[in-house]
């Protein structure tokens, strides 16, 4: 069953539809923690208690990204919509977005809605922010609509 993330603030789609497993079940998927690597695979969501390795979030960092539970998505699984903010001081990396200084993403309301993590030494992951996004059943919309 696939399920996509609404910005709580505008209840705009922020996600395209996706499946989300969670660790610790039979269905956990293969999640690669290399470097520039997409952190799960195309169309899949990873829910999980696990904190994140400290070789991808420095320890004096680590607290922001410090919660439970944790969804991770594919940067690619985003709708346009969700651009980077405006405030340099959460977009530095070397390469891409280091995701050490706190949310860096934005719904189109302006609402920040996660962290993407997508350096050279962190693979490719968005966090979502908990309390500003919450998931919807999107096969139960679609037969709404028949
Ligand atoms: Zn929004």
């Amino acid at each position: 069953m696939k399920q996509i993330l609404l910005c709580t603030n505008c209840k705009r789609a922020v996600s395209k539809p996706v499946q989300i497993l969670v660790d610790g079940t039979p269905d956990n998927p293969n999640v690669s923690w290399d470097d520039e690597c997409e952190l799960t695979p195309s169309g899949i969501a990873f829910k999980t208690h696990l904190r994140f390795p400290a070789h991808v979030s420095p320890v004096e960092k680590a607290h922001l990204l410090e919660f439970s539970p944790m969804f991770l998505l594919r940067p690619d699984d985003l709708d346009p919509i969700v651009k980077n903010t405006e405030d340099s001081s959460r977009l530095n990396g070397c390469c891409g977005l280091d995701g050490c200084d706190g949310l860096n993403k934005k719904c189109q309301c302006g609402a920040y809605i996660g962290t993407e993590k997508s350096d050279c030494w962190t693979p490719k992951v968005f966090i979502t922010e908990n309390a500003a996004t919450h998931w919807q059943n999107v096969e139960k919309t679609a037969q709404n609509d028949d």
